[in-house]
């Protein structure tokens, strides 16, 4: 019985016929992130000073603002389900948890959304 030798095309696939090395797209993580991250979880963890939510609906506070040297919890607000983020004092916003990881760490979309998915645990 002979082998045939692997073709080059096939030598990536493993086993399970995933190349190793794949990655999805950053906007299919990006999805997958927003279906499995409730935002007021993500923004209570990732902002010390943000108070426990009373209510899981609309804006609410989000705690001092990390985007300036903030004194007044009050200013950041967060949308409870968009996960969107405005502070009335510096005027930082976004339209998501990865807006807010991107603008907060200086990560481009990509390195957020895989930041993001390794924390949360987002496959
Ligand atoms: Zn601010």
């Amino acid at each position: 019985m002979t082998t045939k030798p692997a073709r080059g095309g096939l030598r990536a696939l493993n086993s399970t016929g995933w190349r190793p090395n794949y990655k999805p797209a950053p906007r299919l993580i990006a999805r997958a992130i927003k279906e499995a991250v409730d935002p007021v979880s993500f923004y209570t963890s990732e902002i010390p000073s943000m108070p426990a939510p009373k209510r899981r609906a609309g804006w609410i506070d989000g705690g001092l603002c990390p985007f300036h040297t903030d004194s007044h919890t009050g200013n950041f607000r967060i949308h409870a389900a968009a996960g969107s983020f405005y502070c009335f004092a510096c005027e930082a916003r976004g339209p998501d948890i990865i807006a807010f990881t991107m603008a907060r760490d200086g990560l481009s979309f990509r390195e957020a959304v895989e930041t993001l998915a390794a924390s949360w645990g987002v496959r």
